[in-house]
């Protein structure tokens, strides 16, 4: 989804989500993007981190509330991301703007689910073994930083990666950019059967 918002120039992404039980999709606010620089992984492997300059969450609308083609856009079944045309986004954008801002409401709400995690597993991120959130102070770890890049595969067939400075084995279906053991970053590589 990065990768394809840097090539295709697109600065605002939509959130949408389902809503339990049998209630349709929602669009929750958005982010307008204001800065790219190259990931962990590099240009080369067409890896890119972003930072919004803008963000706005709302009380969410059903997709299906909105007026056509909105409704059709928002309730069509489409997997993890949807590029849309430029006048869908004005008018999204618009329909976001009129609404009181409820950013300050969805980051409490990411803190208890945190903290929630945190008091059940550790973690408050138990799949990365990561104990606390984000904060811009975390940014740096996403950027390139290592010039000399080789191209890494972000796919494994048997689902196995090996970790470059531990070792270690671990399953993914996606290459993550932080090995969950020894939290380093961009060291994960396809494992190979019976390497
Ligand atoms: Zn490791």
């Amino acid at each position: 989804m990065r990768n394809r918002i840097v090539l295709d120039g697109a600065a605002t992404i939509f959130f949408l989500t389902t809503r339990k039980p049998h209630q349709g999709r929602v669009i929750s606010g958005y982010y307008h993007v204001g800065w790219y620089t190259e990931g962990t992984q590099g240009a080369v492997n067409r890896d890119y981190a972003l930072a919004a300059d803008k963000m706005h969450f709302i009380d969410p609308i059903l997709a299906s509330d909105l007026a056509e083609p909105l409704a059709a856009i928002g309730s069509t079944q489409f997997r993890t991301m949807k590029p849309i045309d430029v006048e869908t986004v004005a008018t999204l954008r618009r329909i976001c703007d009129e609404r009181p801002d409820r950013t300050a409401e969805y980051l409490g709400e990411v803190e208890r689910i945190e903290a929630f995690a945190r008091a059940r597993s550790g973690y408050a991120y138990p799949s990365w073994g990561r104990e606390a959130g984000f904060s811009w102070a975390d940014a740096p770890e996403y950027y390139q930083t290592d010039a000399e890049l080789s191209k890494v595969p972000n796919s494994s067939r048997n689902r196995k990666w090996r970790c470059r400075e531990c070792g270690y084995v671990i399953k993914s279906g996606a290459l993550l950019k932080k090995c969950p053991l020894c939290k380093q970053m961009a060291t994960l590589a396809p494992a190979e059967e019976g390497a």
